[in-house]
């Protein structure tokens, strides 16, 4: 479904993402591990057309061109931004009605919000409360719903477990899991590895802008050394 080739970013004299090569399989859940600072952010950013880029990103065969975020969503892309993106002085309802803006098929958008409350029952509950009211987790599961109001066929998460409990965290590694179930693919960046490598089929470890190691996620969590350099040595 992705194919990343020799993937350059810079931002003016820094260069975060050094000649990166990926693949992800339709279904799949890939991971992105590394530190701070690794370029994993980076990563997802230029594969939702949100930065410059040189090398090569092709989505189902055809390629990306840098800074086409627009495009991308249409073609079935969407990013769930670190930080989650969530317009604080909108409501939910609003927030969600932001998901479905690249829809033409208005009136089964519609039905599809309201899909998302059913999916998440204290996003109706708090549909006409303003979103920065939500807590962290509803601000999660806000975000992830209004991504996937685009209707993507691959998911970009990027930290969602930032900030999270950690009963709210499972509860969004397990809804990855679902998503994957109904057929989404997924990128997952994470700085929780141990937890990323138990849903994960594959994960790439990125350190200084660059692969330094990929595989099966389950072999790379059994890795001794990548168990004592990113996993806490447990
Ligand atoms: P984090 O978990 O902290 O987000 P990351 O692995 O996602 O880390 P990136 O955010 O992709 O890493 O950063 C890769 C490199 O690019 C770092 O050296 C970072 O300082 C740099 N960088 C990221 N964003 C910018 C920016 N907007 N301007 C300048 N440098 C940046």
């Amino acid at each position: 479904m992705l194919e990343i080739s020799n993937l350059n970013v810079r931002y003016g004299a820094i260069q975060g993402v050094r000649g990166i090569s990926l693949t992800v399989k339709a279904g799949e859940i890939v991971a992105l591990i590394g530190a701070n600072g690794a370029g994993k952010s980076t990563t997802v950013r230029a594969i939702a057309g949100l930065l410059p880029f040189t090398g090569d990103i092709a989505y189902e065969g055809q390629k990306l061109r840098p800074n086409a975020a627009e495009k991308n969503l249409r073609a079935g892309i969407a990013l769930v931004p670190e930080g989650r993106g969530i317009l604080g002085r909108m409501t939910v309802e609003e927030n969600l009605q932001m998901g479905i803006y690249c829809r033409s098929d208005h009136a089964e958008a519609l039905i599809d919000i309201n899909r998302m409350y059913d999916r998440f029952p204290i996003l109706r509950e708090r549909r006409g409360n303003l979103a920065s009211l939500l807590s962290g987790g509803e601000q999660q599961m806000l975000a992830i719903a209004r991504a996937l109001l685009s209707r993507p066929k691959l998911l970009l998460l990027d930290e969602p477990s930032l900030g999270l409990a950690p009963k709210m965290t499972s509860f969004v590694f397990d809804l990855i899991g679902s998503l994957r179930k109904e057929g989404l693919t997924v990128m997952l960046v994470e700085q929780k590895a141990r937890h990323t490598l138990k849903i994960a089929d594959r994960a790439y470890l990125l350190e200084m802008g660059k692969v330094v190691t990929s595989g099966m996620a389950e072999s790379l969590a059994n890795d001794p050394q990548i168990s004592e350099a990113f996993l806490g040595g447990r």
